[in-house]
């Protein structure tokens, strides 16, 4: 079987291929490259000793798109290809629009006229908006509150009336919740460009001394220790339950959505204890005003991934902080640090 993995390049992509690789799947890569390096897929390539085709074509170019359906025989995508900084969205707001939904059409379009339709789609758990829900289950009610978040909520409308127009499709929303973490190689992870806009990459940019303190963003929530809560997932543990999705989608058709993550919240100032410990570096920070448009509380019910995917996360936030500082240690300048050794380009980069 063979998968195209749509912005394979990328954090939770390059995670996905080494588990479909492992798991033995052929798969083939698409990334424009955009927001990740080929670095990375070399890395992928070291990690699995397995040697995949890479095309570097944009979504949103439907001619060279099609050479990739064309020149291959693709059993499902996993479509992780789109742009994902929240702030960034509210500035150019097209943009966002025209990368992640002309894409995904093109790539619909695609699939549909090549007859390939088990598609797996990156959702978040962004699409919750403000739900008042805890935990969050699928059914909660839905509203972004962004332009990013509103790109992934479109896209899932736009892939239920796919279904609805062609019972034929299968498709998987999974709704992401805090992905953190690397590869225990230590030869994968996390490489935002810039300074980070996410908790975790921005405790480890601190502890490897590129940044010089952490912001906390608010101490005055109605929390344990007043600062937010999220559900941070280990990103292999998400990269696993792409492989589970894929696995369901061979069986059933239809369309359905699932959120990925542990189930269990953990404050801002737990991870900062919790990385310190693991690692043995201390994160100094200061407290500053809540960020606007932050929720104070988010995790997931678990529950459906559990029963109808067999999916569980397993990976502790102790090995989430482990693996991250693994990571960041030897690459602390992420893939364009210069302690790169000479390694066999196993990758085909067409
Ligand atoms: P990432 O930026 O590391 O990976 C996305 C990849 O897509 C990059 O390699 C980028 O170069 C590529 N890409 C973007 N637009 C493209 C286009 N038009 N054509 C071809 N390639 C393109 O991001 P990630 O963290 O790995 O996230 C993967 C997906 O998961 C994204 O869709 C993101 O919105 C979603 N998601 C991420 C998180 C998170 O916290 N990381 C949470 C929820 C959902
Ligand atoms: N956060 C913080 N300092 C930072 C980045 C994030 O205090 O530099 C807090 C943020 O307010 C939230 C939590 O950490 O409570 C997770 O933020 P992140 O941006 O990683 O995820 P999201 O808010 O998008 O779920």
């Amino acid at each position: 079987m063979t998968i195209l993995v749509t912005g394979g390049a990328g954090y939770i992509g390059s995670h996905t291929c080494v588990e479909l690789l492992q798991s033995g799947y052929e798969i083939i890569v698409l990334d424009n490259f955009s927001n990740s390096k080929p670095k990375s897929l070399k890395r992928v390539s070291e990690i699995t000793g397995k040697s995949f085709k890479t095309y570097q074509i944009d979504l949103v170019n439907r001619n060279k798109l099609e050479d990739v359906f064309s020149q291959n025989k693709i059993t499902a995508v996993i479509h992780f290809a789109g742009l994902k900084a929240v702030g960034e969205s509210v500035q150019i707001p097209l943009e966002y629009y025209h990368n992640n939904l002309t894409g995904t059409i093109n790539l619909c379009e695609m699939m549909r006229k090549y007859e390939v339709k088990k598609l797996v789609f990156s959702s978040s758990a962004t699409v919750y908006g403000s739900t008042g829900d805890l935990p969050i289950a699928e059914n909660s009610r839905l509203g972004a509150t962004n332009p990013y978040g509103r790109t992934k909520l479109m896209i899932e409308e736009i892939l239920r009336d796919l279904y609805e127009s062609d019972h034929n499709w299968s498709i998987a929303l999974l709704r992401y919740f805090n992905p953190i973490g690397a590869h225990s190689s230590g030869l994968i992870g996390e490489d935002p460009k810039g300074i980070p806009n996410n908790l975790m990459p921005f405790i480890s940019q601190v502890a490897v001394g590129k940044l010089e303190c952490l912001n906390i963003y608010g101490n005055d929530y109605s929390t344990k220790d007043g600062t937010g809560i999220r559900d941070y997932i280990h990103v292999v543990d998400l990269a696993i339950g792409h492989i589970r999705a894929l696995e369901n989608l061979e069986n059933n058709n239809g369309i359905e959505a699932f959120n990925l993550g542990t189930g269990t919240g953990y404050s801002v100032l737990d991870l900062v204890n919790a990385f310190e410990k693991a690692t043995g570096e201390s994160i100094p920070y200061v407290m500053k005003e809540r960020r606007p448009g932050d929720a104070a509380v988010c995790f997931a019910d678990p529950t459906k991934a559990m029963e109808q995917l067999g999916f569980k996360a397993t990976r502790s936030i102790e090995m989430m902080c482990e693996d991250t500082w693994r990571w960041q240690k030897t690459n602390p300048n992420g893939y364009t640090g210069n302690l790169e050794l000479n390694r066999k380009d196993q990758a085909t980069v067409l």
